[in-house]
């Protein structure tokens, strides 16, 4: 709700009116939208420093409501969330996008499969056999999957059941990558308590440019060294961003440079010409 200093109480609460309803229509939307057959997986390529390769593809979600049209996963993930609905949602999400994995035959090339996990669907029990039972479904190895959590995982009550399900997934095979990192309140120090394979730098850092974020970025990279993981960077634009990345020694990109989120796997990447300028 836009807080206006001229606006009166009414319009204010209208606002504020419309904006649960809106909330609200999104939570009762989202209970139907796997039925309806409303989203669609998009992937994005990340791409090794080197530009050589393709590392992984990250899976983001898209839905198109019959009524609301097109919602952003920054409006609806957390309201997925609040409502438990994200449980049902990650698991439609990991099985197709295996399965669209599987079916592209690209497997092999595509480099890994990445898709974001939400704090609840770790906590939930049956995650790890759900995602055991996905991957034998479409037989992908577990050597292939990544999961990207966030650093709530590291502010929970249930720190140890989260420790034990990720540790279970990291044994498999499964790569845990920390998301957003750098934006959340964990500490450096707190790294060793989860069993995290790589951290992936917030692009609010890869953007900004400055001497500050790019120390962040530095200092991330030193430390991941330390604790023998790799880092990635999200949210890289310009090739300038992409050769300042590579000197710091961040081991992989990932941004609208090489590709934006788009339907299937990509086997090679080029830099986006239009996105140089
Ligand atoms: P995220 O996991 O941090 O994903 C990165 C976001 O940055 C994506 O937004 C992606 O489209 C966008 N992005 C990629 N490259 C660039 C770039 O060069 N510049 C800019 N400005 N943005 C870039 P998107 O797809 O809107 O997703 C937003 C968030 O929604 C994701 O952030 C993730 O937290 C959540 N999300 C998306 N799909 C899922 C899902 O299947 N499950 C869960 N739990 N969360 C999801
Ligand atoms: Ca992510
Ligand atoms: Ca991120
Ligand atoms: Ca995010």
């Amino acid at each position: 709700a836009k807080r206006t200093r001229r606006g009166s109480t009414l319009i204010y609460s209208d606002d504020m009116k419309g904006e649960q309803e809106r909330r609200l229509m999104i939570g009762q939307f989202l209970k139907q939208a796997i039925k309806a057959g409303e989203f669609a997986l998009a992937f994005q390529p990340v791409v090794a420093a080197s530009l050589d390769s393709i590392d992984a593809h990250e899976t983001l979600l898209r839905w198109n409501n019959r009524v609301l049209g097109p919602v952003s996963p920054d409006e609806f993930i957390p309201i997925a969330e609040e409502t438990g609905e994200i449980v049902t949602i990650g698991a439609y999400v990991l099985d197709e996008a295996l399965r669209q994995y599987a079916a592209s035959g690209l497997a092999a090339r595509a480099g890994k499969l990445a898709i974001n996990l939400s704090l609840l669907q770790i906590v939930t029990p049956g995650l790890t056999e759900q995602v055991r039972a996905a991957l034998a479904r479409h037989r992908i190895s577990a050597h292939k999957l990544v999961l990207e959590v966030t650093e709530s995982i590291f502010d929970d009550r249930n720190s140890s059941l989260i420790n034990t399900v990720l540790t279970g997934l990291h044994k498999d095979g499964i790569e845990i990558h920390l998301d957003d990192f750098g934006t959340g309140y964990s500490s450096l120090s707190r790294l060793h308590e989860m069993p995290i394979t790589a951290l992936k730098i917030d692009k609010s850092f890869v953007q900004k440019g400055d001497a500050q974020a790019t120390a962040i970025i530095e200092g991330s990279v030193l430390i991941a060294r330390q604790f023998g993981i790799r880092v990635i960077a999200e949210g890289v634009e310009t090739l300038e961003q992409a050769q300042s990345l590579q000197a710091i020694g961040v081991d992989a990109l990932q941004g609208y440079l090489f590709s934006r989120p788009v339907p299937g796997f990509q086997e090679t990447v080029t830099v986006n010409p239009q996105e140089q300028l």
